[in-house]
């Protein structure tokens, strides 16, 4: 069955004057443990879908369903992760961890091995009782990773969880994700702008284009798993990333 589908959607900022419409009749479905990327360039109305989604904001037209039933506020069968980690500085590592399982009180003693077993699988083993400032920027990201998956959700929304690292630490934590996602089979919905990032990371990439928001593409990115970085060098993989590019060189942006 399908997870997300999503129908119809337009989204209008502002009433009267100056309205923006942020995105413009989107269809997409999503199935479960699929991997997914929308990728486009800033600006496109990623964020504001990734908001629809999540229950943030409401549509102005059309609808979302996760799991067959409509989005229509926020819902706590899901997971998020957004381009800073925003941890709690006071907070361990393991508390910042569990802070969905103490919010929505399911019990530390039965979530505390998949807790564990998630920082593991983050090459975060032995850094549960630090605190935020003792880590570095990509591990705070992965802290917010085992943060929304802790809870076991439905599916996991990445909204350029990576845009703000250094390019090395970047290319680290796309093989960790990937890694999670091969150990554990979760639906992820990842959003960038990075063209490249989206074809090694996803099964699917949705290409979005400028203003209003639209999704002029859906390529199937069949490249071998497990996916080591050298696959960025391979013919099947630039020709991937020359298919999406090639959709932003028409209307003249080429920021992605
Ligand atoms: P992206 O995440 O792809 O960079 P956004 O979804 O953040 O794009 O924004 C899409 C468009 O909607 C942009 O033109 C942005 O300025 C506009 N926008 C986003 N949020 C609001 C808001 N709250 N009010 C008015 N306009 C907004
Ligand atoms: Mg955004």
């Amino acid at each position: 069955m399908e997870l997300i589908a999503v129908n119809g959607l337009r989204k209008v900022y502002g009433t009267r004057g100056a309205s923006v419409i942020a995105l413009q009749d989107i269809h997409f479905a999503i199935e479960k443990e699929q991997f997914v990327a929308i990728v486009g360039p800033s600006g496109c109305g990623k964020s504001t879908l990734l908001k629809i989604l999540i229950g943030l904001i409401p549509a102005s037209q059309g609808e979302a369903r996760l799991s067959g039933i409509a989005i229509a506020g926020p819902r706590r069968d899901i997971g998020v992760v957004f381009q800073s980690p925003v941890l709690f500085p006071w907070r361990t590592v393991l508390d910042n961890v569990l802070l969905p399982v103490d919010v929505q009180r399911l019990g530390r003693d039965k979530l505390m091995a998949r807790a564990m077993n998630l920082l593991s699988l983050v090459s975060l083993h032995g850094f549960e009782k630090r605190y935020p400032r003792e880590l570095s920027g990509g591990m705070q990201q992965r802290v917010a990773i085992v943060r929304a998956l802790v809870h076991d959700p439905t599916i996991l929304f990445m909204d350029e969880p990576f845009g703000a690292l250094d390019a090395m630490t970047r290319e680290q934590m796309n093989m960790q994700l990937q890694h999670i996602w091969l150990e554990r089979k979760e639906t992820i919905l990842f959003i960038t702008h990075s063209i490249p990032e989206a074809v090694f990371l996803a099964d699917r990439v949705l290409v979005m284009t400028p203003r209003p928001g639209h999704i002029v593409d859906d390529v199937v990115i069949d490249l071998a798993r497990p996916r080591n970085l050298d696959v960025m060098t391979t013919s099947d993989f630039g020709r991937h990333v020359k298919r999406i590019r090639d959709h932003f060189k028409t209307v003249g942006d080429l920021s992605a």
